[in-house]
């Protein structure tokens, strides 16, 4: 199975090899509440969504490896937004 991050404007995918991890949003409640927020997510996202480790610092992680989260760990990358906007240079 594929895993696809939930973040908007971000379209990673897990693939053997990527070295990127995901993240299951937490259960919890409130917890929960924090990472939809953080993140801009929708507060319908299904309870298998998962946050890609782009959105964490590193010292969110309890290894180097970044396949474990520190506990207390919300998602605070938000992707690029690449912004339309017309510049007029005179
Ligand atoms: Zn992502």
């Amino acid at each position: 199975m594929v895993n696809t991050c939930a973040v908007r404007g971000c379209k990673q995918e897990s693939y053997p090899g990527c070295g990127i991890s995901f993240h299951r949003i937490p259960v919890n409640k409130e917890w929960r509440a924090l990472w939809v927020d953080a993140m801009n997510l929708d507060t319908n996202v299904t309870k298998t969504a998962c946050v890609c480790s782009l959105h964490f610092t590193d010292d969110a992680y309890l290894t180097v490896a970044k396949n474990k989260l520190k506990p207390q760990a919300v998602p605070s990358v938000l992707p690029k937004v690449v912004f339309c906007v017309n510049i007029h240079i005179l």
